[in-house]
């Protein structure tokens, strides 16, 4: 059975010093096991998959009121920060890496994502990126719902706060039935 990991909304304004929603240092801090984590799976024929957020700027998105304008399509703040970017364009080429927009928290709302998945047979998801509370957290349900098997290794998500990083992965463990490894 085919693996996928999915790298959730690693780019610059989500990860960056300057980046206009950014978790900072600690999302900084996971970039060399990310690294690790996708040559391993695309190493062992498994998928690389970068759920990102594309953002318009439009005043309909639920997310305008809640947050400052960020991951707008095209802009350098929309793009992989740092060695995923470099990782992403040295595979892209591969059919075991996929890239898309996503425009929700869950990486499957109004996308392709579960589609796929299905084609390929792939049933194990491993769930890393950002934000463990946010994006990773609703995909983690949406997934959940769909009968997935969910694996989250602790030290490839994280957030804005530590209550928001210890709760969610208590959520992923307790209530959808995740691998919550270290
Ligand atoms: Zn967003």
């Amino acid at each position: 059975m085919k693996k996928a990991l999915l790298i959730i909304d690693y780019t610059n304004d989500f990860i960056a010093d300057n980046g206009s929603l950014t978790c900072g240092k600690p999302a900084q801090a996971l970039e060399d096991y990310l690294i690790e984590l996708a040559n391993k799976f695309y190493d062992n024929g498994d998928y690389v998959i970068f759920p990102t957020d594309g953002h318009t700027g439009d005043t309909f998105s639920p997310e305008y009121k809640l947050f400052p304008p960020h991951n707008i399509v095209g802009t350098p703040g929309q793009e992989l920060h740092g060695k995923l970017k470099d990782w992403y364009e040295a595979h892209k080429s591969s059919d075991r890496v996929y890239k898309f927009n996503k425009n929700r928290y869950s990486s499957f709302q109004n996308t392709n994502l579960d589609n796929y998945l299905r084609e390929r047979k792939i049933n194990d998801l491993w769930l890393t990126g950002v934000c463990t509370d946010i994006c990773v957290l609703h995909t983690a349900m949406t997934a959940y719902n769909l009968n997935y098997d969910l694996t989250i290794p602790s030290k490839g998500v994280t957030t804005f706060t530590e209550h928001g990083q210890e709760w969610a992965l208590d959520h992923f463990k307790n209530a959808l039935g995740a691998k919550v490894i270290e």
